[in-house]
């Protein structure tokens, strides 16, 4: 097998092939290498098409059906950014093209929409500079914390924890553990919020910084956001925006103005771009111009000429974090879909998604419980610990709403609500969708007071009804042909 590059490639930090090795021969070892043809399934192609068509006809996703999911923010992925993106010039770009000598030439139109990504996503959130690199919400985080450091490092700071709200999604103290930081959890307090007296006892030098999101996971903005950046900055802290809740503020105010040293966003939730099993998503985060020298490598840069170039010349960054450009395509619909709502659409996906929820929570207060009963943000948590209490679990409410033809909201998150159900409506749906799965719950709740027994029963449609998930997760098989039929 030859290496795909004959010519020269310029070394640049990141790409893996040093140039001496270029066009060489590679011999994989025989240990590596198939020895019969590996045994596949013989299907036409129509029976193939049928198994997939039908495996997908099983799949809930927004384009079929209500997707409420919670801190998820699963709204529809407009037709129109698709199309932007699979322009042959975008879908089939080579990554390694901007690699080759001279090659910035071909990959004009690309740099422009991550440079002017950048830009927009700086003005909708008040930050100087961006990375467009990370590659979910989760990988901006370990990127924000990994400038947290470097930051520190470079004044010769000595921190040593990161201070993090107990309704904080679980990916906030991975990535701070993972950047090497312990944690310091604070309560709520009655209201739903970091309890400010509490962070005071524990604030000291010795802070890192603070991560926060706001509105948070109860779908309660913190008021006195101005206050906890001043206390934290008091003591060369620096202030981390878990971006996932932007949905809800869009347009109206912007973390930079709350007093966010470095915010991810999740162009997969707020941007309308698609969600998967894990990915295809895009985590870039933002950062006040004391961190920017900080950013990952490599950066779009602009020339006097108006052309534009991949700049690794950052002596003090964290270096290399994703390759290329990121995950390129969902950053073109991101860029496609602010394009497309400019400034007042923006803020009207805000304002609707707001709307929406309180309409919700307004709506079903008369029948489920409400932990924080206060106007809320894009989301509204309920907690079914009455129900549970007659042997009906936010799980079971949960499975009987797959049956009504509902994809469930997220249950038992966040974890300061007991038996939580988090709906999240977002902004896409018409009050006719949002309509029918309030008369779902309601009935839902009815079918409790009468029946509880039969909730251990749903969901009835489903070709699986409740896989058993510790042991899945235990005892995990991934293998198809292992299994025996
Ligand atoms: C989704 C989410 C994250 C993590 O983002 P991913 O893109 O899933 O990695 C972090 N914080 C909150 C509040 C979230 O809802």
């Amino acid at each position: 097998m030859k290496l795909i590059f004959e010519k020269s490639i310029p070394e640049r930090p990141g790409f893996q092939v040093p140039r001496s090795d270029v066009g060489k021969k590679v011999k994989i070892d025989k240990k590596y290498t198939r020895s019969e043809s590996a045994s596949l399934p013989e299907v036409s192609e129509l029976d193939c098409v049928r198994h997939f068509t039908q495996l997908s006809q099983r799949n809930y996703s927004v384009d079929t059906h209500f997707y409420p999911l919670g801190s998820c923010t699963m709204k529809y992925n407009p037709r129109f950014t698709e199309n932007i993106a699979n322009i042959r010039g975008f879908a089939c770009l080579h990554p390694l093209l901007a690699q080759l000598p001279n090659g910035d030439h071909l990959t004009q139109g690309a740099l422009q929409i991550l440079y002017e990504t950048e830009q927009s996503l700086c003005e909708i959130t008040g930050m100087d500079n961006y990375t467009m690199q990370p590659l979910a919400g989760a990988h901006g985080e370990l990127t924000g914390v990994m400038m947290m450091a470097a930051y520190h490092k470079s004044k010769g700071n000595k921190k040593k924890y990161i201070i993090i709200p107990d309704s904080a999604h679980g990916t906030n103290p991975a990535s701070a553990a993972i950047a090497g930081y312990t944690t310091i959890s604070i309560p709520s307090n009655a209201e739903g919020v970091m309890d400010i007296d509490k962070l005071k006892e524990k604030l000291t030098g010795d802070a890192a910084g603070l991560m926060l999101t706001n509105p948070n996971t109860h779908g309660i903005f913190n008021n006195q956001i101005s206050e906890i950046a001043e206390l934290v900055h008091a003591v060369d802290g620096l202030m981390y925006y878990d971006g996932a809740n932007l949905n809800a503020i869009l347009g109206r105010c912007r973390p930079g103005d709350m007093g966010f040293d470095i915010v991810h966003l999740n162009l997969h939730k707020t941007f309308a771009t698609p969600h998967g099993g894990g990915g295809p998503g895009a985590g870039p985060v933002g950062v006040k111009k004391e961190l920017s020298p900080f950013l990952p490598i490599s950066r779009v840069g602009k020339k006097g000429d108006g052309s534009y170039y991949l700049n690794y010349d950052y002596p003090q960054s964290i270096g290399y974090i994703a390759a290329f450009y990121g995950n390129f395509s969902i950053i073109v619909r991101a860029y496609a879909y602010i394009m497309l709502l400019g400034q007042q659409g923006l803020q009207e996906v805000g304002d609707h998604a707001v709307l929406n929820a309180n309409y919700i929570k307004e709506r079903l207060k008369k029948y489920f419980k409400l932990k924080y009963d206060r106007t809320c943000m894009h989301e509204v948590v309920f907690s079914a610990a009455p129900e549970a209490q007659k042997g009906v679990h936010a799980i079971d409410i949960a499975k009987y709403l797959i049956d009504k033809g509902f994809h469930p909201p997220t249950v038992y998150f966040p974890l300061t609500v007991k038996e939580a159900i988090m709906i999240e409506p977002t902004e896409t749906e018409s009050k006719q969708a949002i309509d029918g799965f309030i008369e779902a719950m309601i009935e839902a709740h009815d079918l409790i007071k009468k029946k509880p027994e039969v909730f251990k029963e749903f969901p009835q449609s489903t070709p699986i009804s409740r896989p058993d998930e510790v042991k899945a997760a235990r005892e995990l098989n991934a293998n198809y042909f292992n299994k025996k039929l």
